[in-house]
């Protein structure tokens, strides 16, 4: 059964580890993360942001998938269905949907109508017993085919929407999504420690996991962080097998159009990557 993520991320925040919350695109991700998850006993929160949710047919396809799969693969760890970046609309229709966690993405608005929004869902959620995230300083990433430098969030703000009674909070501070490029900063890791002084016990979220070096995400974790998102990386270690079975020509011989040897190399790269995630995390026997 799919769990809120609340509990896990308080518990992840009170023993200095992190869950690694891995974005989902198909049937071969939500499968190889899961079962990653359960061979690990660590707790884990599956992500889906809009394109991904509309990619696999809607969100009720999602939550029908990820619940087939927790019974019948016989998944016992703690496992919540987290809708990613999600608009205000989004994050409502999730809710009803079966989604166990979301986050609103309100940094695009200003800070007053962002707070209206973030409460409204919290109510939403609270009544499903559904965790919730808000955002506070958009994550830079390539939007429009710029690369921006990570906004760095204001704790003062981060406070603000802390104490509206969101369950993790995303603060930018230098993040960016996809891949860094090389003149990138580095993590603001004075300003995420000043987040943490202000916000206490609430589980701090990093977006753009990929590229961040293993010592940054360390030190994130020891300043608050209790949840880490990981989705390029993935993408990458799938692309990179799938090429090398198909340029070794591996697809020609007997039956290696099978999508279920075609897609088998990426499938186990993705475990892999999620094994060596929740192993840097902390979060193996944490279930
Ligand atoms: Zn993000």
């Amino acid at each position: 059964m799919l769990v809120s993520a609340k509990e896990m991320l308080d518990k992840a925040k009170a023993g200095k580890y992190a869950i690694g919350h891995i974005n989902i695109n198909n049937l071969e991700w939500a499968k190889a993360v899961l079962l990653t998850a359960q061979e690990c006993n660590s707790p884990v929160i599956l992500g889906v942001s809009e394109g991904a949710g509309k990619y696999m047919g809607g969100y009720k396809t999602v939550v029908g998938m990820v619940n087939g799969l927790l019974d019948e693969l016989k998944i016992t760890v703690p496992v919540a269905l987290h809708l990613d970046h999600g608009s205000y609309e989004g994050a409502i229709e999730c809710l009803e949907k079966g989604f166990s966690s979301v986050m609103f993405d309100g940094s695009k608005y200003p800070i007053e109508e962002n707070i209206e929004k973030t409460k409204d869902i919290i109510r939403r959620a609270k009544e499903l017993g559904c965790s919730v995230e808000a955002e506070v300083g958009a994550i830079g990433g390539e939007e429009d085919g710029v690369t921006g430098n990570g906004e760095v969030a204001d704790p003062q703000e981060c406070k603000m929407i802390a104490d509206l009674g969101v369950d993790m909070l995303a603060a930018g501070i230098g993040n960016i999504h996809g891949v860094y490029p090389p003149n990138w900063k580095g993590l603001n890791l004075d300003v995420l420690a000043d987040i943490q002084k202000l916000t206490g016990t609430m589980p701090l979220v990093l977006h753009g996991g990929t590229g961040i070096p293993d010592d940054m995400v360390k030190e994130a974790i020891s300043l608050g962080v209790s949840k880490i998102n990981v989705n390029t990386e993935c993408q990458i270690v799938f692309a990179e097998a799938t090429r090398k079975y198909i340029e070794e020509g591996k697809d020609h011989e007997k039956k290696g159009y099978d999508p279920r040897k075609l897609l088998k190399p990426g499938f186990e790269a993705i475990k892999e990557k999620v094994k060596e995630k929740m192993i840097l995390f902390g979060s193996v026997d944490k279930a």
